[in-house]
């Protein structure tokens, strides 16, 4: 039964029939029947070449061979390559990773960072776990090219950009240097403030890029996945650089419990502060 309604099945599918016209179905009852599914479907995996199916074939190979020659196209014409993720998710540190892997496979590099980020040394990148590379501290991207100078900037393979939600010309730099230059861009920054609003400009290269990479960090409380950062203090601007000591890493719950406990406290504060204005 299985058999037959397998059979009917593939003759009464349009899309199959179309594909791969079936002159004589009869030939089908004549092979082994010991798996059913199998035996049905085989001989539509294995057609007997036909004239038409022969074209089918010359034409495959035709879009293939244009696939190739346009990789080796886009691979010459630059990659953006695009990581997010809230603090103290190794942001930083994957970036300098690829960074290394360019550097050792012989590849020119450079990195950059905003001046804004004034935490470590100004022209060292260094990660919350203590690694280290030399970096062009600037307050945007359009003056690397004149600052490196237009030599050192053609021979240049690689960029990494870090903290990019800094950058508000981020998107106009990076559709150059991969589109226009031929450079490898790998930009690291936060997809999201501490409100989990879009951050700067990093979300507007995500059209530009070859790859996103979404990484998490360890909820503080609970050690689950973490995807956003509470600020655990009451500032209220976008752009506080800080460390663990206004930040933490949270997962969706804590984060939302975490916005809950800072609406409460404020509210204790503002009626405080209302008391002793009261008083005086
Ligand atoms: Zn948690």
């Amino acid at each position: 039964m299985l058999m037959i309604s397998r059979i009917k099945w593939v003759l009464q599918n349009p899309l199959f029939l179309h594909h791969h016209p079936i002159k004589n179905p009869s030939f089908l009852l004549k092979t082994p029947t010991r798996n059913p599914r199998f035996f049905a479907v085989k001989p539509l995996l294995n057609p007997q070449p036909s004239h038409q199916q022969h074209h089918h074939h010359c034409q495959m190979r035709g879009l293939k061979s244009e696939a190739t020659s346009a990789a080796a196209a886009a691979s010459s014409s630059g990659e953006i390559h695009v990581i997010v993720g809230p603090m103290f998710a190794g942001k930083t540190s994957t970036l300098l990773r690829r960074i290394k892997t360019e550097s050792s496979n012989g590849r020119s590099v450079a990195v950059i960072k905003s001046d804004k980020d004034t935490r470590y040394a100004l022209d060292l990148i260094v990660t919350h776990d203590g690694e280290k590379l030399p970096c062009w501290p600037l307050a945007n991207l359009s003056s690397f090219r004149q600052k490196l100078g237009s030599e050192a900037y053609d021979k240049l393979d690689v960029i990494g950009i870090d903290e990019a939600q800094f950058f508000e010309d981020l998107y106009d730099f990076c559709r150059e240097a991969a589109d226009l230059d031929g450079k490898t861009v790998i930009v690291a920054g936060l997809d999201g403030d501490y409100l989990r609003r879009s951050f700067g400009s990093v979300l507007q290269v995500i059209p530009l890029a070859d790859s996103v990479t979404k990484l998490n960090a360890r909820c503080e409380l609970c050690g689950r996945q973490a995807f956003f950062t509470l600020r655990k203090t009451e500032e209220t601007e976008t752009e506080l650089i800080a460390g663990a000591e206004v930040y933490m890493p949270v997962c969706r719950k804590h984060y939302v419990s975490g916005q809950v406990v800072k609406e409460a406290a404020k509210t204790v504060l503002e009626s405080q502060r209302v008391q002793c204005g009261a008083v005086v």
